[in-house]
C-alpha cells in the first residue's frame, strides 16, 4: 500500500479507526527504513525550534512555568534527546554480533532490532510537553508508527502538541489523540503493540490491566516518594542551594523531586537554616513575584497540599493564594515519619525535614517504604556510597545532586517497584521500543 492509501491517522476521532490507520502505515513498512526515521526526528526538531515560543505561552497557560525554567525541562530537553538520538541511531541500530558456541560453528549470531508496531504514549501534566514528546523521538527512531494522548490537565499545551505535530510529522504515521479518561478508556480497548504511560500508580494498575487483554508489553513510569540523605560533614549550604533547586523546580511538581529529608545525627537544625537561606537566594523575598516559579496545576492538588502544611514547623514558606494556585516553596522541620506529609507523594513545593539518628536509620526508613523513583545523598563518605548503592533499591541513586541524573541520555530513566517498570532515554528508549530479535544463520554442508 503507498502512503495515499492511508487515510491520515489523526483524520477520525473513533480510536478504532485511528489504531487501524496506523497499523495500516506501519504494515507498508514505510517507518522502518533509517531515513525515513531521521526525517521525522528532523522534522520534529523544526517543529520545536519553530514553534518554541507557543509551547512557552501554553506551558505558561497550564503551569505558571516562566520562560526559562520552561525552555531547560520542556523544550530545550527534549531537543538534547532527540539530538543524542539523532547523533548515535545509525551506531545503535547496527545488528550487534553475538558469539556462537563452538558445537554449533561455523555459523554467524547476532541480535537485531524490530520495530514494534503502534505505541500508544500516555503522558501527564507536570511536564507535558517533555513527558509527550520525548517518548515519541524513542518510539519513532525505532521505527515505529505512534498514537499520542496528552494530559487533559495540561489543555493549552494538549491543544498546541495536538495542532502542530500533524503538520509537522508522517500524519499516517503519528496520531495525536486529546481527552481525558473516558477518552483513554476507549484509547485502551485498543490492541497496541506497546504502551508507554507516564504518571500515577493507582492509574499504571488500568493501564497495565488493559494491555494484559492483549498481551502488550507496558512501560509504566511512575513516581513516588524519593528521599534525600544528609550526612553530617557535609557543606550544608551547598547542598540546601542543590535540593532546593531541584525540590522547588516547577513548584515541586516532577517525579523526581527531593521529596522529603532525611537529616542524619546533628544536621536537621543547621540545615534548615540553609535551606531557608537557599529559598530566599533563589527567589527572594516574595517567590509569588518570581516570573520562573510555578503555579500549582489546579485547584484539587492546591488543596490537596495546603492540608498538608500542618505535618511539622514551618521553617520558610506557607503562604498560599487560593485564587492563584500560588503556594510558596515552604520546608517543614520536625516532621513525625507518620505526618500526613510523609504519607503520599507530596507532589508540590513542600519539603519535610525527618530527623534520624544515623546512617542505618536512614537506610531502615527508605527500606521500610515502597522503591522510590530517586534516592539521593549527600555525603562525604565513599562507604556510605557504597552502602546505600548495595542496600537500597530505587529508580536512580544520585549524590550531591538531585533530579539532574534525568538530564543524561546514557542513563536509563525508569523506575522500580512502585516507582515504575522499564526504562528509556537515549538507546535505552530504542530497546523499549524494539524488540530484540535473535537472528542466527548456519550455512549448510
Ligand atoms: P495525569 O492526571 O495527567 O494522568 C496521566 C495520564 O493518565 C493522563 O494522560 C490522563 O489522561 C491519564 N488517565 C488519568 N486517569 C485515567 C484512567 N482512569 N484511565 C486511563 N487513563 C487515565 O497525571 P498524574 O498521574 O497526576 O501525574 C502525576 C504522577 O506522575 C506523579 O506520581 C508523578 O511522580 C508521576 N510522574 C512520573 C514521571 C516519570 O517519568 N517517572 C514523570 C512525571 C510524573
Amino acid at each position: 500500500m503507498t502512503s495515499t492509501e492511508t487515510p491520515p491517522a489523526t483524520a477520525a476521532a473513533d480510536p478504532a479507526t485511528v489504531v487501524a490507520g496506523l497499523r495500516a502505515t506501519f504494515a507498508t513498512g514505510r517507518t522502518k527504513p533509517l531515513a525515513w526515521r531521521l526525517a521525522q526526528l528532523a522534522a520534529l526538531r523544526a517543529l520545536l525550534t519553530e514553534h518554541a515560543d507557543e509551547f512557552l505561552a501554553a506551558l505558561r497557560a497550564d503551569l505558571g512555568k516562566g520562560p526559562t525554567e520552561a525552555y531547560r525541562t520542556e523544550v530545550g530537553f527534549t531537543l538534547n534527546e532527540l539530538d543524542h538520538t539523532v547523533a548515535h541511531l545509525e551506531e545503535w541500530l547496527r545488528p550487534k554480533p553475538a558469539a556462537v558456541p563452538e558445537v554449533f560453528r561455523p555459523a554467524e549470531a547476532r541480535v537485531i532490532r524490530d520495530p514494534l508496531g503502534v505505541v500508544l504514549v500516555i503522558a501527564p501534566w507536570n511536564y507535558p510537553l517533555q513527558l509527550a514528546l520525548a517518548p515519541l523521538v524513542g518510539a519513532l527512531a525505532a521505527g515505529n508508527t505512534v498514537l499520542v494522548k496528552p494530559s487533559e490537565l495540561a489543555p493549552a499545551t494538549s491543544a498546541a502538541i495536538a495542532r502542530l505535530l500533524p503538520r509537522y510529522l508522517d500524519p499516517q504515521a503519528v496520531a495525536v489523540v486529546e481527552g481525558a479518561v473516558e477518552e483513554t478508556t476507549a484509547l485502551l480497548e485498543q490492541r497496541f503493540d506497546h504502551i508507554f504511560y507516564t504518571g500515577n500508580g493507582a492509574v499504571g494498575r488500568i493501564v497495565m490491566a488493559a494491555a494484559a487483554r492483549h498481551l502488550t508489553p507496558v512501560t509504566l513510569e511512575l513516581g513516588g516518594k524519593s528521599p534525600v540523605l544528609v550526612e553530617p560533614g557535609v557543606d550544608l549550604a551547598a547542598t540546601a542551594r542543590r535540593i532546593a533547586r531541584g525540590k522547588f523546580m516547577n513548584a515541586g511538581q516532577t517525579c523526581v523531586a527531593p521529596d522529603y529529608v532525611l537529616a542524619i545525627g546533628d544536621t536537621a537544625a543547621d540545615l534548615e537554616a540553609e535551606l531557608a537561606g537557599a529559598v530566599r537566594a533563589a527567589y527572594g523575598e516574595d517567590p509569588s513575584a518570581d516570573p520562573e516559579y510555578a503555579r500549582i496545576v489546579n485547584g484539587r492538588h492546591f488543596d490537596r497540599l495546603t492540608a498538608l502544611l500542618d505535618s511539622g514547623r514551618v521553617v520558610t514558606g506557607g503562604v498560599h493564594d487560593r485564587a492563584t494556585r500560588y503556594l510558596a516553596p515552604t520546608v517543614l522541620a520536625e516532621v513525625a515519619p507518620d505526618a500526613p506529609v510523609m504519607s503520599a507523594e507530596i507532589f508540590g513545593p513542600i519539603l519535610p525535614i525527618v530527623a534520624v539518628p544515623d546512617l542505618d536509620a536512614a537506610i531502615a526508613f527508605v527500606n521500610e517504604r515502597d522503591k522510590p523513583l530517586a534516592l539521593y545523598a549527600f555525603t562525604a563518605s565513599e562507604r556510605t556510597k557504597e552502602r546505600l548503592a548495595t542496600e537500597t533499591s530505587s529508580g536512580a541513586l544520585a549524590f550531591g545532586l538531585p533530579v539532574s541524573h534525568l538530564a543524561m541520555p546514557d542513563l536509563p530513566f525508569g523506575g522500580v517497584g512502585e516507582s515504575g517498570m522499564g526504562r528509556y532515554h537515549g538507546e535505552y528508549s530504542i530497546d523499549t521500543f524494539s524488540h530484540l530479535k535473535a537472528v542466527l544463520d548456519k550455512p549448510l554442508g
